[in-house]
């Protein structure tokens, strides 16, 4: 076969399943945005498995949910992420709306949470306030295998607390959402330091990539100016190399930032939490401040540390919400866990994920009389719990049948004319074909009974 001109154009064949992708839309302009992504039926038990994990630990925890506008200021994450980020010279969705102001759809999570902090007041409640958030960020980045230009976070923070204890709850926090989801994860774990002690590290970084500057990529050679501790995270072979020669954060720590680390250290050992001391996690960020940390699953014993495969991140802000005019010196921490990367491994990993809650019951009717009451049973059966589906268009009890079949339904509730007058109702198990006159006064009890066994592990 002669190699395709161009590998990236996928041909679909007609006989294809809609799969892995969608299909091209005979009409220009209607097909999906490049980068983006539509959730489909078939993911939404992977979906409800993660949110299950989170919700579990937000509860046991005692966070309250938050939720900010997707759209901001462009001026709160230019202030807040950093405007030499490449978040922010990049891959922010930025325009100018109807009234003139400059907007941006939310690239992160934690600018909107702390300025809601700050605006509502939220310093004058007891602290730490522990808020939770969940919805889609938008980053015009590269698409790649997980990676989509809106993705969805689910997003923790706890503002108002310094003490290194917040950082290891948070950090055995994303560390648990991953384990309870069946991923077998692995924690690396810095502390990029403070603003006392950073500058220092910074000059020495400066100094040292400058003496390598003719073999660092063309990114990082504009990095060694803005941001050069991003130096650190280039996924560039050359300049890995490079930086893991790199001065070490750790090692230039004042006295304050290193008893802080060494305090989170040991609240993750006492917890069991498998972490490795890794200095090239250093998130990008203008805002982070001692520590920081991101969670890589690990897959056949192997860990998989590519840019795409962190599935959660985080660290400390503690200069944050004083620079959005909060009170001073108001310490926070937070992460963040990526849906869209957690269902990739999940899949990956072929980890069990429990199907979606299908239709216990499927009611068929024949006949005018039929169909009337058949609508008040289902108002009794779904009042009563089940999950119940009928068909109240199709006449014939073999379409109905055939679709009750298709279901996987355990059980099919036939209600006829004849039924109607007796008061009964015909109950045939679906598995034997077996059918059962049943009163129908009694039909709760007798599904009851014949559903009792249903799994409890079904979402
Ligand atoms: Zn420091
Ligand atoms: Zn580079």
């Amino acid at each position: 076969m002669p190699a395709k001109k161009n590998p990236k154009k996928t041909v679909i064949k007609k006989d294809e399943k809609y799969v892995d992708g969608p299909r091209k839309m005979k009409a220009k302009g209607l097909q999906l945005l490049k980068g983006m992504k539509d959730v489909l039926p078939q993911d939404q038990r992977y979906w409800q498995f993660i949110f299950k994990a989170c919700r579990r630990i937000s509860n046991s925890h005692c966070f309250d949910w938050i939720e900010t506008p997707i759209l901001e200021s462009t001026n709160l994450f230019i202030r807040t992420t950093g405007k030499d980020s490449d978040i922010i010279k990049k891959e922010m969705f930025s325009f100018t709306d109807q009234g003139g102001e400059n907007i941006s759809l939310r690239p992160e999570m934690t600018p909107g949470i702390a300025r809601a902090y700050v605006e509502h007041g939220m310093i004058n409640l007891p602290q730490p306030v522990k808020i939770f958030s969940y919805g889609p960020v938008f980053r015009h980045d590269k698409p790649q295998a997980g990676r989509y230009r809106q993705f969805s976070q689910l997003d923790f923070e706890i503002l108002g607390d310094g003490a290194p204890a917040v950082d290891a709850e948070l950090i055995s926090m994303s560390y648990f959402i991953l384990h309870d989801v069946g991923l077998e994860t692995n924690v690396h774990v810095n502390s990029i330091g403070c603003p006392a002690c950073r500058p220092q590290y910074r000059r020495l970084l400066v100094d040292y990539f400058r003496s390598k500057r003719k073999n660092l990529c063309e990114d990082c050679k504009e990095r060694l100016n803005k941001n050069p501790m991003r130096i650190l995270d280039c996924k560039e072979e050359a300049c890995q190399e490079i930086g893991g020669e790199a001065p070490q954060t750790v090692d230039y720590l004042c006295d304050d930032c290193k008893t802080h680390f060494m305090k989170v250290l040991e609240h993750l050992d006492e917890a069991d939490i498998p972490y490795t001391l890794d200095p090239k996690i250093v998130r990008g960020l203008d805002y982070y401040t001692k520590t920081t940390f991101e969670i890589f699953l690990v897959q056949k014993g192997e860990e998989k540390t590519g840019r795409q495969t962190a599935l959660a991140a985080g660290g400390r802000y503690d200069g944050l919400i004083e620079q959005l005019g909060g009170r001073a010196e108001t310490p926070a921490c937070g992460f963040a866990v990526g849906v869209e990367r957690i269902m990739l491994a999940l899949k990956e990993t072929e980890a069990d994920v429990p199907p979606l809650k299908q239709a216990d019951i499927f009611l068929a009717q024949l006949g005018v009389s039929a169909r009337k009451q058949a609508v008040r049973l289902l108002e009794e059966l779904r009042e009563e719990g089940y999950h119940i589906k009928a068909n109240l268009v199709k006449d014939s009890l073999s379409a109905q049948l055939g679709f009750a079949n298709k279901l996987g339904v355990k059980i099919t509730l036939i209600l006829g004319q004849k039924e109607v007058l007796d008061k009964t109702i015909l109950v045939r198990d679906m598995d034997t074909g077996s059918q059962e006159i049943v009163d129908i006064n009694k039909l709760i009890p007798d599904l009851n009974k014949r559903l009792k066994k249903i799994e409890e592990s079904i979402i």
